[in-house]
């Protein structure tokens, strides 16, 4: 039974919603948290970023987290050019010895209920199966939500904040034609989980692979989890990979021919499930919080994957924005500023993942040179790999980066060198 008004209402119980729901929560205000699916239910992005430790250490769940056999811990990363050379391995912990230099790879479905519990335990009335329909705005101000239980009537629920944490679905940005589409990044994911692929467990855990095909078109991840799993998935422009090629089956199968260090892990691994298409446009918005509400997550705003910052992002301007609502709602002035407070320092520190990642799409990034070069900036970049965006120094990379970027040729055909470290002969 719902009450008829929360001092919080969060939409959306991905790994965003249900952090900003515990936090808040805790801090002694009532919150609704509402999932329009069941849990557990299948998402993209399993590949965490070290620098999701501290949230989770606030959350309570890293022990929970080392228990779950599904999931694998994540040492590094490791990069294969489209010749098929593979980077030496990126160990994090070559570059910080602690704990929180190491993080895991997960199964979305369990790791996302995970922290849905962990929202009720922290005392947040969670739903799932339930649609927020629609967002109640006066002016710019938000006062509840309509939503829709599986089997109840149509309820209208207030509450003196909202949180949007509805993902790439955006109900508050799309309602009010906030979202800011990059016409560079228009890309497209096809993926599935195959069993009996290839794992290299050197250095204690597993790595997230980044693997181009052969004409750097396309890139491939590889995702090695727990249980024998590993996720595979291609990424190429939208266009390229959805309009007028055959089946998505076979264009992946196409591609997967093409990227050698992809085609070799998965020759005597089984598909255990059906391929999934998911668009994968990264966007901004242009306003992040208005009177009693904002937006945190993919809701926020979407960066391509391909250094996987996504569910750290969302962790963090959860957590970020959930400290925000909380100050709101104990000063009794939620306005924009107030809930939004958090949204500057988040918008500055994220903008450098962007920028990495448009250096990796503009084919002129061959990082191991770039770091042979300029050693003093190999902390720096590490420290972007691992989500560390946050202090004083962060981008100072780029300083360096973007003139010497200038004068490479952008490569396609030619190999391309995508890796921090040298390659393996
Ligand atoms: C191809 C691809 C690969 C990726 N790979 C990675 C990776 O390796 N690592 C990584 O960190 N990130 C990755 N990401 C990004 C990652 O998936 C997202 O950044 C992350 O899931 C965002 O979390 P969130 O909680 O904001 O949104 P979500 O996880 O999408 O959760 C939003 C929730 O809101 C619910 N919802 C939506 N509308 C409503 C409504 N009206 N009412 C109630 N509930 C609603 C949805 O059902 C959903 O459960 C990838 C993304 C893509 C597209």
């Amino acid at each position: 039974m719902l009450n008829p008004s929360y001092d919080c209402i969060v939409i959306g119980g991905g790994p965003a919603g249900s952090t900003a729901a515990a936090l808040v929560a805790e801090a002694g205000f009532s919150t609704l948290l509402v999932e329009r699916e069941t849990h557990p239910r299948p998402h993209v992005g399993e590949s965490l970023m070290p620098e999701s430790y501290w949230v989770f250490e606030r959350l309570g769940v890293l022990e929970e987290l080392d228990r779950m056999k599904s999931f694998a811990k994540k040492v590094g990363v490791q990069f294969v050019n489209n010749t098929g050379r593979e980077s030496q391995p990126f160990f994090f912990r070559s570059h910080d010895p602690r704990p929180c230099s190491e993080t895991w790879h997960v199964l979305r479905s369990e790791f996302d209920q995970l922290l849905f519990n962990n929202a009720a335990k922290k005392g947040a009335t969670c739903i799932d199966n339930t649609r927020v329909l629609d967002v109640h705005l006066t002016g710019d101000r938000a006062t509840g939500v309509s939503l829709q239980t599986a089997d109840g009537p149509l309820q209208n629920i207030s509450a003196q904040v909202i949180i949007d944490a509805t993902g790439q679905h955006s109900l508050i940005a799309n309602k009010l034609g906030l979202k800011k589409v990059n016409p560079e990044l228009k890309k497209a994911a096809i993926w599935r989980h195959y069993r009996g692929a290839k794992r290299d467990e050197s250095g204690g855990g597993v790595k997230t692979l980044v693997m181009h095909t052969t004409d750097a078109k396309c890139w491939f991840w590889y995702i090695p989890q727990g249980n024998d799993l590993v996720s595979v998935g291609l990424v190429g422009n939208h266009e390229f990979l959805l309009k007028g090629r055959g089946t998505p089956e076979e264009t992946f199968e196409e591609e997967l021919a093409k990227c050698h260090g992809a085609k070799v892990r998965v020759k005597d691994a089984e598909p255990c499930d059906d391929l999934r298409v998911v668009k994968e446009f990264s966007y901004t918005t242009t306003r992040s919080a208005g009177d009693g509400w904002t937006l945190v997550g993919d809701a926020w705003g979407f960066i391509d994957p391909v250094y996987s910052s996504g569910v750290y992002f969302a962790l963090q301007s959860a957590m970020m924005g959930a400290d925000s609502v909380i100050a709101a709602l104990k000063s009794g002035d939620t306005s924009a500023a107030k809930v939004g407070a958090w949204v500057e320092e988040f918008s500055t520190a994220t903008r450098w993942v962007r920028k990495l990642v448009n250096a990796f799409y503009s084919g002129r990034f061959r990082v191991g040179k770039f770091v042979m070069e300029h050693p003093e900036h190999a902390a720096g970049l590490t420290d972007l790999l691992i989500g560390r965006i946050f202090g004083p120094n962060t981008g100072k990379i780029f300083d360096d980066l973007e003139p010497w970027m200038e004068q490479m040729d952008p490569m396609s055909d030619v190999e391309v060198e995508v890796a921090g470290a040298p390659v393996l002969a």
